[in-house]
């Protein structure tokens, strides 16, 4: 059969005998990859691309839009640019797939029961990376969430579930907070979620489902959730499944897709024959899966399975208890490649019958027609007194535009605020008027301007269909 090209970077620290330990264990069981090898990482770095990687291995990734990518130091000091976050934004790759389970009683676990799937949205949330300072005292992190956004990672999950035969995809958010962010991540998820009636669905919010999954997981499956809350809870879920040291992920686009361990470089047990390549050859596994050899991906982790259950560990699972043979990096690799074919007696052994659907492209919404409704102006005040600020500022009122509400970090403060809320120098305030239009707002920014006061910025006051487009103040 056809070799599928794969772009595979070695890496640094223990990168390179885990992946050398991997593609034994791939080699082994028959993988049909055609390899394309990329320099990525520190020695690219140092050399003085402040992104780590050079132009022509974006070529040989955007040629084959597959990447098995062992971990990579960022050296320490500014001016270094996150590799892993450029791939992830440069390639569109939108969803992290981690799969935490448990191994029980082969690796130590507090949660026998786990297996769980972490669906984590990569691409949005307040990981664009959008910030400013709003004041002397007060920064600002934009949360973007958009609706195909929304739409292209819940679908995943759903599609990742029936796929892997999973009964159940929950959502976490905190929409009762962020109501329009995270409340679009919920109303997306429920609208896809009819179209999967086979699976059940449910919705908790973050703090309250992150304290379940961290105490009982075995009640959850797949769970999707958006960018931050993803990556702080997958780790958590890894770690609580036995080890961050085993774990593999997935990151999927609509046309390239990154495999990878979700574990460092760890510099320390570098080149000492030491590291556990575990985590890396079940991010090969999904990748096989991905490019349409379930038949192998299947023969790769039963064989691990078997190693596991066999009791040959590396140095971080090791326990005198449970464990046989402590072997380093290669004779681990060599324990999978001889187990291929073989199954696991009392771990499950895992079943890959089909190749992953490509991921579906979504479509923008059509353009709805908005109103202009008025304007928040945030402004820079010193002496941090509403009492002060609000009737100056009123002064600017004219053309219909009136000030309603000011702000203080999101709470009302005048007019009618409350004495005990604390005040920052960032204050907001929120215009609004019948028949508002672009010169009339722009006469008013020059008012305020003209009354001595420090404008930062302004966010537009839009309503659609009727509906506003931003949110009220609290206590407003
Ligand atoms: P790390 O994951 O490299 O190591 C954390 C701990 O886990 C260490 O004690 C290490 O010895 C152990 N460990 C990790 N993987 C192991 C394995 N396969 N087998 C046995 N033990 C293992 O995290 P860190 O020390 O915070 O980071 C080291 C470097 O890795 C940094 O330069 C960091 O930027 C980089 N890093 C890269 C990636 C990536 O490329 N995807 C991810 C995280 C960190």
């Amino acid at each position: 059969m056809k070799s599928v090209p794969i772009t595979v970077a070695h890496g640094d620290g223990i990168g390179p005998e885990i992946m050398g330990a991997t593609l034994l264990i791939l080699k082994a069981a028959g993988a049909r990859l055609g390899i394309e090898t990329i320099e990525i990482g520190e020695k690219v770095y140092l050399g003085g691309n402040t992104t780590g990687i050079a132009a022509s291995s974006w070529e040989s990734l955007r040629r084959t839009k597959v990447f098995l990518k062992a971990p990579i130091t960022t050296p320490q000091g500014g001016g270094y640019k996150s590799l892993n976050v450029t791939t992830r934004k440069a390639l569109g790759l939108y969803a992290n797939v981690r799969p935490c389970v448990a191994y029980n009683p082969f690796v130590k676990t507090k949660h026998p029961g786990m297996d769980i799937v972490i669906v984590r949205e990569n691409e949005e949330d307040l990981y664009a990376g959008i910030e400013y300072r709003l004041s002397t005292n007060v920064m600002e992190c934009l949360k973007l969430i958009s609706k195909p956004g929304c739409e292209k990672i819940t679908r995943y999950a759903f599609e990742y579930a029936r796929l892997h035969n999973r009964k159940k995809v929950t959502c976490f958010t905190k929409d009762n907070i962020m109501k329009m962010t995270d409340g679009l991540f919920h109303k997306t998820f429920d609208e896809v979620a009819a179209e999967y009636p086979d699976i059940e669905k449910e919705h908790w919010i973050v703090d309250i489902g992150a304290a379940k999954m961290a105490d009982t997981p075995e009640v959850f499956d797949v769970i999707v959730m958006p960018n931050l809350y993803g990556d702080i809870l997958s780790d958590v879920a890894a770690q609580i499944a036995g080890s961050v040291g085993i774990a593999g992920s997935a990151n999927i686009g609509l046309q390239c897709a990154m495999f990878e361990a979700i574990h460092g470089s760890a510099p320390r047990r570098a080149g000492q024959n030491l590291a556990n390549p575990s985590g890396l050859l079940l991010g090969a596994v999904l990748m096989l899966i991905h490019i349409g050899q379930p038949d192998v991906a299947e023969l790769v982790h039963n064989a691990w399975l078997k190693t596991i259950e066999d009791g040959v560990h590396t140095y971080d699972i090791y326990r005198e208890d449970i464990s046989k043979q402590k072997v380093g990096t290669k004779e681990f690799a060599e324990a999978v490649a001889a187990r291929v074919g073989q199954k696991p007696q009392q771990l499950k052994p895992v079943h890959y019958a089909a190749a992953a659907e490509p991921p579906k492209a979504v479509a923008l919404m059509p353009q709805e027609p908005s109103e202009l409704v008025g304007i928040d102006v945030y402004v820079e005040w010193a002496s941090g007194d509403p009492m002060t600020l609000g009737p100056l500022v009123a002064q600017a009122n004219g053309d219909g535009l009136e000030l309603n509400m000011m702000s203080n970090r999101g709470v009302k403060v005048w007019p009618d605020g409350m004495q005990e809320t604390f005040c920052t120098d960032s204050f907001r305030c929120r215009f609004q008027g019948a028949d508002a239009t672009h010169p009339k707002i722009l006469a008013l920014l020059a008012r305020v301007h003209g009354l001595g006061i420090e404008v930062v910025k302004t966010e537009y006051l839009r309503n659609y269909g009727g509906q506003p487009g931003f949110s009220l103040a609290q206590g407003q």
